[in-house]
């Protein structure tokens, strides 16, 4: 299975791959504000989208409604651009090409890096304009230092460790993924260090029954993305969101599920007992924030509701819309309090402020006083 640049890169973060941070727009968004500069990137599964024209820089000097217009006007190779990346703008000083995959005649994983990547890699391998260094790696060793050390020399790298920080990354997805690529072209040297401007991750299809979850998950995001599954935005699918029940009078919502275990630790620490607990799966919306907020008040124990929100792909203005309607729709009176951050904080922190609904940068603080609520009430 091939996965979208936004899908790689949200397994690269996971990795600690320093990636730039942004957000997706999808066809139907309208009107979404924009902050220059930005790179907007249209989402296809093929390559080569920076020479076709899908991948635009906007400076703000020009209506970023027209770019964004005219990139979902596009087909790349075949395939129509329903999904654009929009993605801070970072400034390049270098451009490496690096990827682990593997050695078809042995099967075993290598890894390879390339002096200047960037778009031009293949024509100028051609041309030998590039310094291509393959490293083969035994799958009962991992990568070694020494290995790493060759190609940082190769390639002239300042920061070492910082490089073999990403190198270990890259082979640990390609291990725990059971990828058969994992590629950064470019991999940038900017001026705060290496970012990965780009991300292709191919995953192994029969490895599939090891990773049920994460197929099911990928596979609706991108069912999502290209609109196969219309009723997605307005009527979200029963299973993107986990519940679960139990015997206290808090409700918790949460975008992730680590962070959701987390914050059922610190209820427990404060002294609270969790009522129920929704975690919100895949890629969210208002309408999802909205149904989980039902979910979790409709059990009468409910005595405040606490929602923890760490925004990554995730849109912190759409996760204050589906409150909002929440609190339009339902009007019942149980107390909510957020923890929100990430992207488009600010506008969803505003819209709250606006509602009158607590908005805590604390993770801690939005515990306690949920906690101290439903002991109140
Ligand atoms: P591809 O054409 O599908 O491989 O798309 P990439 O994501 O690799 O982007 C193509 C090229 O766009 C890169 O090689 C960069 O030169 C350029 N580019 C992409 N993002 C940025 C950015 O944030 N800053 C700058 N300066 N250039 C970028
Ligand atoms: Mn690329």
């Amino acid at each position: 299975m091939k996965l979208y640049e936004f899908q790689g890169k949200e397994i690269f973060k996971k990795y600690g791959i320093p990636v730039q941070s942004g957000f997706l727009i999808h066809a139907k968004d309208n009107g979404k504000d924009l902050t220059p500069p930005l790179v907007l990137k249209s989402q296809v599964l093929v390559g080569g989208r920076g020479k076709a024209g899908g991948i635009k820089i906007w400076d703000g000097s020009t209506d970023a409604s027209k770019i964004i217009n005219d990139l979902f006007a596009l087909t790349i190779q075949g395939e129509k651009v329903k999904a654009i990346l929009a993605l801070e703008k970072v400034d390049i000083l270098r451009e490496i090409y690096l990827s682990i995959t593997f050695n078809r005649g042995k099967s075993t994983p290598v890894l390879i890096v390339g002096t200047s990547g960037g778009m031009d890699i293949e024509e100028s391998a051609r041309l030998n304009k590039e310094k291509i260094y393959f490293v083969e790696i035994d799958p009962f060793l991992g990568i070694l230092e020494y290995q790493i050390r060759f190609v940082a020399k190769k390639l002239n790298i300042d920061n070492y460790l910082e490089f073999k920080n990403i190198i270990r990354a890259v082979y640990k997805i390609f291990k725990e993924y059971d990828a058969t690529l994992v590629e950064i072209n470019p991999l940038a040297i900017t001026p705060g260090g290496f970012v990965a401007i780009d991300a292709k991750v191919n995953l192994d299809d029969q490895s599939r029954f090891r990773h049920e979850e994460l197929f099911n998950k990928l596979r609706e995001e991108k069912e999502f993305i290209q609109d196969k599954k219309e009723a997605h935005a307005s009527k979200p699918k029963e299973d993107t969101i986990t519940y679960v029940s139990l015997s206290g009078d808090i409700g918790v919502i949460s975008d992730g599920a680590g962070t959701g275990l987390f914050t059922l630790d610190l209820i427990n620490e404060y002294g609270g007992k969790v009522a129920n607990f929704c975690e919100m799966g895949g890629i969210t919306n208002s309408e999802v924030m909205l149904k989980s907020l039902k979910m979790v008040a409709s059990d009468q124990s409910v005595k405040s509701i606490l929602v923890v929100l760490i925004g990554g792909f995730n849109r912190m203005d759409d996760m204050a819309e589906g409150i909002l309607k929440f609190k339009k729709e339902l009007n019942k009176d149980i107390p909510i309090f957020i923890r929100m951050c990430g992207t488009k904080e600010e506008i969803g922190k505003e819209l709250m402020k606006k509602a009158n609904i607590p908005v805590y940068d604390s993770l801690n603080i939005a515990v306690k006083k949920a906690v101290k609520k439903a002991m109140e009430n």
